[in-house]
């Protein structure tokens, strides 16, 4: 019987925690290789710097135009270009296609890299967030014990986080563990899924606290740890990464699936993923978009969404985003991409309901926590 709820946390919802947005992240690369204040204790080698701004300047001479009128490309952009020369096993003029995949591997390490520096200090919006939703699903419930109430919570809504930084997990581990429970990434596949009593957190495009061994198929994770920059950090200073495999000595890779129209989802992994969110959706009955627009980039999310509507449909979808006082929602991609997607699913915007602009932030979250309460506890 469908009656639980996805929560589905997209950039927006990390960019409460101060993480740039997807179409923040690449000018943020240019100021990075540019040298620009606010990144500069971000440790990168000098050569690793030349190669990549050389690279990316040969594609989009922006260097060249006014300061004023710089008009970054999208990530989605330039990592397709990249997927798509590959693919085709050709090269860019001066760029020789066996260093394409290098050039990727250099992409998000500085991803990864930003993503670390910006949110050491994460103000833990996330964090009071899922607090303030656990206590008030607790403040429903007919029982009063602690483990059969955080029993049903972890049994009733699920997550996806579409973002590779551990804010939500770091947040989701602080809830469970004071019940000695863990995170479940779902990244195994069991038929039927056992009840493993810990919280569900689908991650899609993989995450900083992964490591995978691609010999043998070892997973490691770092729980709130970003282990995966252990692997990114030597790269980015030109240096050999030095993380083994304690099972076969393999050097140990990180796994994330870059922003790109032509996302690689044959790890198997994110597979396993992916099946497990399908198996998954057929028992979800609403659906809570935070600070993400389902965009078309994300077709292999929309393609799953789609195949679990036909099999019985979903019954409210929850929005909750950034304001826009110059624009109706309806001309909005956060709204009309889902509305779109979903039609004749009871779609509630609460987004104009909160009193504050930014969607989640901090001083918002009791009256959006209140909100979701009200429609689906
Ligand atoms: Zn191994």
């Amino acid at each position: 019987m469908r009656q639980k709820t996805l929560f589905i946390f997209g950039a927006g919802a990390s960019k409460a925690d101060r993480a740039p947005l997807q179409n923040e992240l690449f000018s943020g690369i240019f100021k990075l290789l540019e040298g620009v204040k606010n990144y500069q204790d971000i440790q990168l080698n000098q050569a690793f710097i030349q190669e990549l701004k050389d690279f990316l300047y040969k594609l989009y001479p922006i260097n060249e135009e006014p300061k004023n009128n710089i008009i970054y490309p999208t990530f989605e952009e330039v990592m397709g270009l990249i997927h798509f020369a590959i693919i085709r096993d050709e090269s860019f003029m001066g760029v020789h296609y066996k260093n394409l995949s290098g050039y990727l591997d250099s992409l998000i390490t500085l991803i990864a890299n930003i993503l670390d520096k910006k949110l050491k200090k994460a103000p833990g919006i996330n964090k009071k967030f899922i607090m303030y939703l656990y206590e008030s699903f607790k403040r429903k419930q007919k029982s009063i014990d602690d483990n059969e109430v955080i029993n049903e919570f972890i049994n009733q809504n699920l997550f996806l986080n579409v973002n590779y930084d551990i804010l939500l997990d770091s947040a989701l581990y602080k809830l469970v563990k004071k019940f000695k429970k863990g995170v479940d990434y779902c990244e195994e596949i069991h038929n039927p899924y056992p009840q493993k009593k810990k919280i569900r957190l689908f991650k899609p495009h993989g995450s900083l606290n992964w490591l995978l061994c691609k010999s043998c198929g070892k997973f490691i994770l770092g729980g709130e740890r970003k282990i995966a920059m252990s692997y990114y950090n030597p790269i980015s200073t030109n240096s050999d990464p030095n993380i083994q495999c304690d099972f076969c000595e393999t050097i140990l890779s990180p796994l994330i699936v870059p922003p790109s129209f032509f996302k690689e989802l044959h790890n198997k992994l994110i597979r396993n993923v992916l099946i497990n969110l399908e198996n998954h959706l057929k028992e979800v009955e609403n659906l809570v978009f935070i600070g993400y627009s389902f965009p078309e980039a994300d077709l292999h999310l929309k393609y799953l969404f789609k195949k679990a509507q036909l099999l019985g449909g979903f019954r409210k979808i929850l929005l909750i985003n950034k304001k826009d006082k110059d624009k109706k929602k309806e001309d909005k991609p956060y709204y009309y991409n889902v509305k779109r997607s979903f039609p004749g699913v009871d779609l509630i915007d609460l987004t104009y309901e909160i009193p504050l602009p930014n969607g989640l932030e901090e001083d918002s979250i009791e009256a959006i926590v209140e909100k979701i309460s009200e429609k689906l506890f």
